[in-house]
């Protein structure tokens, strides 16, 4: 990472289980551990990291972003243990995250059909509107069945992410600020369908140039789940989702509309 031509910006990272134990997660080990986790948090405080969400980004202004040492912490899916693991320990450290939600289901049933995954429950209304009355977690759109959008006819994009959003937004009675693509799978006819829903941002994974105002709508993050403590400093370093860009450049994704058959 000793580039010269790699630039910095906020790192967002991107969550999805917080387990009191190993044997707690599943097999696609979309996991941390809580202790694992706290650390992470322990050292974020003790580097002077200050936490916010994409709407606390609006009101610094995308100008004064990069003026103090600012993290995103994203959680995607709202995994019951969101509740039970992840929100104690913000409460513990005044810390702050964005969770994503699948509005329409009520348990991960995508990671069930494509992989046989156990199952688990994702949070329910009160729980969510609790963590929302903290001020410590801003609740975002992840559609409503958790599909790989591109592969959806633009009637079916509607309705997971501009009816998904609207409803959401009558249950928590506020609007929403961003939006993460399912799987990180973006085409632009998907981005368009979100910035038509009135989203102000849009978080990927393998795609986006890791400088947010290059796209508000495909800003990359990188995966925690796994990994030690060594690769988490790497990852919080302000240049690594550049570097990552630099290094791999954008994942291309097929898109039903235009013209790819399956
Ligand atoms: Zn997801």
């Amino acid at each position: 990472m000793s580039n010269k031509n790699i630039k910095s910006d906020i790192q967002v990272l991107m969550y999805h289980q917080f387990v009191e134990n190993v044997s707690d997660g599943g097999k696609i080990k979309l996991f941390i551990t809580k202790k694992k986790f706290e650390w992470q948090l322990r050292i974020l405080k003790f580097l002077k990291y200050e936490t916010i969400t994409f709407k606390d980004l609006k009101k610094i202004g995308l100008e004064n972003r990069n003026k103090k040492r600012y993290i995103i912490l994203t959680v995607d899916d709202g995994y019951k243990d969101n509740y039970s693991v992840l929100f104690p320990l913000l409460k513990k450290y005044n810390m702050k995250a964005v969770i994503y939600l699948v509005s329409g289901i009520d348990y991960n049933k995508w990671t069930i059909e494509s992989d046989e995954e156990k199952k688990f429950s994702l949070m329910n209304l009160s729980e969510i509107k609790e963590m929302q009355r903290s001020g410590l977690v801003e609740f975002g759109g992840h559609t409503l069945t958790h599909p790989s959008l591109p592969s959806l006819t633009d009637k079916e994009l509607y309705k997971e992410i501009i009816e998904d959003k609207k409803n959401l937004e009558e249950k928590l009675q506020e609007k929403l600020t961003s939006f993460a693509y399912p799987y990180g799978h973006i085409t632009p006819r998907v981005k368009k369908m979100v910035k038509d829903a009135g989203y102000d941002f849009a978080v990927s994974t393998d795609t986006g140039t890791g400088i947010i105002e290059d796209d508000l709508f495909d800003i990359r993050r990188t995966a925690i789940d796994t990994g030690s403590l060594i690769g988490f400093l790497k990852k919080i370093s302000p240049k690594y989702l550049n570097y990552r860009y630099k290094k791999y450049g954008n994942k291309k994704f097929k898109d039903k509309e235009l013209g790819s058959k399956s």
